[in-house]
Order: structure tokens, then sequence, then C-alpha cells
């Protein structure tokens, strides 16, 4: 039987109890086209065929969607989403969202801006920035929720995504279970603690977010939740060197 983008994505999805129609899930199939169209002339992903892109790509993203993290008509902002991951499949569930995407490479965008005009899909921003950069374009403490994948190591992160999100919000970073281990001193989350306390944050909850059939503990997957409970102190976030070179 050949392999089906949509049945991978309904499958996820009536898993983790996560609601979907059948013209949703069927869209993925059109994403997954554009994906591998758009790759054929500009490189923006490194998964090549359909399974890896709806697997990996896809039901992955969505893990944020098995809890209730992101309040209807939220405002939602992707920090170093590439070529939209996690948040257009996230966007293609929750139409109610408004979802700023934000990457340093312009071309990525020029993918997930393709993606949200073929959908008709409104209330979606992109931003061609650094993150550092951006936030004091009018962005500072702005946002419900905050999502990120791949980009950097948490220590590093923090400080690049707490400053956008509002008292009472959350970030949600997307990481392997290994280096959300809060119990491990070496794990990323560990190293981070005490700059997302200098940053305005608290870590809330770590999720699973594993792939479905997933028992290899190196394979798993978790989103730490942090929350923001106060104002991120102007002074943050810092110069990109510095961010990297002495982590808070
Ligand atoms: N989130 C996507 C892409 C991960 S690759 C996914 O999970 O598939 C990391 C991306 O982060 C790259 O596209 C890179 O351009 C972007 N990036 C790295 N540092 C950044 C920064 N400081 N500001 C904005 N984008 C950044």
């Amino acid at each position: 039987m050949s392999f089906s983008t949509k049945d991978t994505i309904l499958d996820y999805c009536k898993l983790n109890n996560i609601d979907i129609s059948q013209e949703t899930a069927e869209g993925f199939e059109k994403l997954s086209d554009m994906l591998l169209e758009f790759n054929s002339h500009t490189n923006v992903t490194a998964l090549k065929t359909r399974e890896d892109i709806a697997v990996k790509h896809f039901a992955d993203s969505l893990a944020v969607l098995k809890y209730d993290l992101i309040k209807k008509n939220a405002s939602v902002i992707d920090i170093g989403c590439g070529a939209g991951f996690p948040g257009l499949p996230v966007k293609m569930l929750r139409d109610d969202i408004k979802i700023t995407f934000v990457d340093s490479t312009a071309k990525k965008l020029r993918f997930t801006n393709s993606v949200a005009e073929a959908f008709g899909m409104s209330d979606v921003e992109t931003c061609p920035e650094r993150a550092e950069e951006l936030v004091a374009k009018g962005k500072r403490e702005k946002y419900d929720v905050a999502v990120s994948r791949a980009v950097a190591s948490l220590p590093v992160l923090v400080e690049l995504v707490l400053p956008f999100v509002k008292a009472g919000g959350c970030f949600v970073a997307y990481k392997s279970s290994i280096e959300a281990d809060i119990n491990n001193k070496e794990s990323e989350l560990s190293k981070s603690l005490n700059g997302i306390k200098r940053l305005g944050g608290k870590v809330e909850d770590i999720l699973d977010a594993s792939l479905p059939g997933v028992n290899d503990e190196t394979q798993k997957h978790s989103l730490i939740v942090i929350r923001k409970v106060g104002k991120t102190p102007i002074e943050f976030p810092r110069r990109y060197a510095q961010i990297v070179k002495k982590p808070l």
C-alpha cells in the first residue's frame, strides 16, 4: 500500500485526541506537494520523502495541540521557523490563531508565505529578521504563546524567545527528552534554569511529545513549557555573540 500523508495526520490526531476535519487532513497532502516542489529549487528542508515530511515535520509539529496551551484567538510567534515548523501545521488546524513566523533566512519565509496564500490563511505575518533584533521593533511582551523547534540550545534560546512573550503567556520549546530532563544536571533545561528566572520565566511543565511507536529513550521528544511570570528586563536580549558566549 502506498504511503498516505492524510492518513498519517488523521491517525496521529486520533491517537492524541486532536480535533481535525477530513478536509484539513487532506490539506496536508497539498502542503507536502508544495514543500517538495519548493525544495526542488530552493533548499528549505533536509527531509526528502513524503513519509519523513508527514511524520518528522507535520505530526511532530502538532504535538503542542495535544495540550490546552494555545487558547482561542491567541497570538503565537514561531522563532526560527525555517520552512514553517512547528507553526504552519498548527495554523492549518487552528485558523483562529494569529501567527508570526520569524527566521533570519528570508528564502525559507518565502515558502511560508506561499503556503499562507495558497490556503487563504488570514492573520499570518512573516518577519525575515534575527529574533534578537526583531524584539525591539514593537514586539516585546506581545505574544500569548511562543514556539520554537531545532533552533539553538535552550540556554541560548530562552534569551531569544522569552522577551516576545507577555506576562501570563508561555514559551513552548520543542526538545529531545534528554535535553528536557530536569533531573540531569547536564541537560539543556538544567543549564537554563538561572536564565529562565532572570528573563521573567518559570518552568511550568515538561510534556511528552514523542512520535507514535517511539520507545527508544534517546529518540523521545518533549515540550518544555515556560510560563512568563514577570517582564523580561530591558537589557535582554543582548547581542547574539554575547548570548552564545555567556548564556545567562
Ligand atoms: N524550526 C524549523 C527550522 C529549524 S532550523 C524546524 O524545526 O524545521 C533553524 C532555523 O533557525 C534556521 O532556519 C535559521 O535560519 C533560524 N535561526 C537561527 N538563529 C536565529 C535567530 N537568531 N533569529 C532568527 N532565526 C534564527
